[in-house]
C-alpha cells in the first residue's frame, strides 16, 4: 500500500524530478534546513558544555526535578530532537528530497503525537485514558526499594549501565505490547506506511506509559544517579528518532551493536514473515531471545498493518478506537478466565 500511494504521490506531482524548473525555490529550502541544522549542532553544543561545566565543577545539574514537571526539559528537548533528525534524515537523500510540501504531507499525523508530547498533552492524556493511574505508578515505582549503584559505580559507568538496564527492560515491555491482548494499543504505531523521524512520538498513551513501566521500575529499583538516566534518555531519544529515520547506517553496526533504521524497518514490516521482530535497542537482546531479523531487502521492505480502520481515522479518533478495542478485549481476557468455555473475540489484525 505504501508503494502505492508512493507511486499515486509521484503521479500527482511530487516527482522529485518534476521540479527542475524551480531549483532556486528549492536550494533555498535545502539551504534553509541546512541553517536550522547548523544552529541546531550549536544548540546541542552548548547545552552539553554546560552539562559538562556544572559536573566538571561537581556541582547538581537536578535533571530529575527538570524531568518531573509536566511540560518540563525533557519534553521541549523532543522538539529540537526530532527537528534534527528530520533535517539529517532529508540531507542524507540529497536536495532533491528536501521539499517541504511533501515532508508535512507525510508527517502531519505524526505531527500531532510529537507536539502532544512536546506540551504535556500525551501525559495529560495518559492521565485521562488511565483513569489517574499513570501519576500513581510513578509515584509508586519512585518509592520502590533501591540498590543505590549509584554510590557504588563511577558516573562515567552508570551511562552504560543504564542504557543496558533500560534495553533490556524495554525490550520485554515491548514484546508484552505485541501480544494480542495489548495488539490495538500499539497498532497505533505500527500504523505507519511511511516512517520519518517523528514517528517514533506516533504512540498511544497508554502504550508509551504500558511500556514505559518496566523500565522506570529497573531503573528505580537499581538506583542510578538521575543525571546518568538523564544522559541515557536523551541517547535513546536520539536513537528512537534516528531508527525511524531513513538516514544512513553501516549495516555491521545494525547486524551487531546498535538498532537502526533497516533493523526498525523490518520491525515494522506488514509481512508475516517480518512480525514480531527486533523489538530492542540493543541487538544483543534481539540475538538473545530469538527475535533478530535483517534480510537483505531490509531497506525496502513495505511497512505498515493491513487493518483499515487503524490509522485513517485521525489522531484522537484512532487513539479512542484503539483505546475502546483494548478495553473490550481485555474484558473478554478476563471473562474467559473467569468462564473458560466462553467464545474467543479478540484477535490480533496485523495483516
Ligand atoms: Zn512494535
Ligand atoms: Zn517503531
Amino acid at each position: 500500500m505504501p508503494i502505492d500511494r508512493h507511486l499515486s504521490q509521484r503521479a500527482e506531482g511530487h516527482d522529485p524530478t518534476a521540479g527542475v524548473g524551480r531549483l532556486p525555490a528549492r536550494t533555498m529550502i535545502h539551504l534553509l534546513g541546512c541553517v536550522l541544522a547548523l544552529l541546531l549542532a550549536a544548540w546541542t553544543a552548548v547545552v552539553a558544555l554546560e552539562c559538562a561545566r556544572v559536573l566538571w565543577a561537581g556541582g547538581d545539574l537536578q535533571w530529575d526535578v527538570l524531568l518531573r514537571a509536566p511540560t518540563s526539559l525533557s519534553n521541549l528537548i523532543t522538539l529540537p530532537i526530532m527537528a534534527g533528525a528530520m533535517l539529517i534524515d532529508r540531507l542524507a537523500n540529497g536536495p532533491d528530497r528536501f521539499v517541504m510540501r511533501d515532508l508535512l504531507h507525510r508527517t502531519r499525523y505524526d505531527l500531532f503525537f510529537v507536539l502532544a508530547d512536546a506540551t504535556g498533552a500525551m501525559t495529560a492524556l495518559a492521565l485521562v485514558f488511565s483513569f489517574g493511574f499513570s501519576a500513581w505508578i510513578g509515584t509508586a515505582i519512585a518509592g520502590a526499594p533501591s540498590v543505590w549503584l549509584s554510590a557504588m559505580m563511577p558516573f562515567w559507568l552508570q551511562v552504560p549501565a543504564v542504557f543496558l538496564a533500560a534495553t533490556f527492560a524495554a525490550y520485554w515491555g515491548h514484546r508484552f505490547m505485541h501480544t494480542r491482548l495489548m495488539w490495538p494499543l500499539h497498532a497505533i504505531h505500527h500504523a505507519a506506511t511511511d516512517l520519518t523521524a517523528l514517528t517514533d512520538s506516533r504512540q498511544h498513551p497508554l502504550d508509551d506509559l504500558i511500556k514505559s513501566m518496566p523500565v522506570m521500575l529497573v531503573l528505580a529499583v537499581m538506583g542510578f544517579d538521575p543525571d546518568a538516566v538523564f544522559v541515557a534518555a536523551l541517547i535513546g531519544r536520539l536513537q528512537a528518532a534516528f531508527i525511524h529515520s531513513n538516514a544512513p547506517c553501516p549495516l555491521w553496526l545494525e547486524r551487531w551493536v546498535i538498532a537502526g533504521p533497516a533493523l526498525h524497518r523490518v520491525h515494522h514490516g506488514a509481512a508475516p514473515e517480518h512480525h514480531d521482530r527486533n523489538y530492542a535497542a540493543l541487538v544483543l537482546w534481539d540475538r538473545l531471545f530469538g527475535t533478530f531479523s535483517l534480510p537483505d531487502d531490509a531497506r525496502s521492505v513495505r511497512t505498515g498493518i493491513d487493518n483499515p480502520r487503524t490509522g485513517d481515522q485521525g489522531p484522537v479518533r484512532d487513539m479512542l478506537a484503539a483505546g475502546r478495542a483494548w478495553l473490550e478485549g481485555l474484558v473478554a481476557a478476563m471473562r474467559r478466565v473467569a468462564m473458560p468455555s466462553a467464545p474467543v473475540s479478540c484477535s490480533r489484525t496485523h495483516g
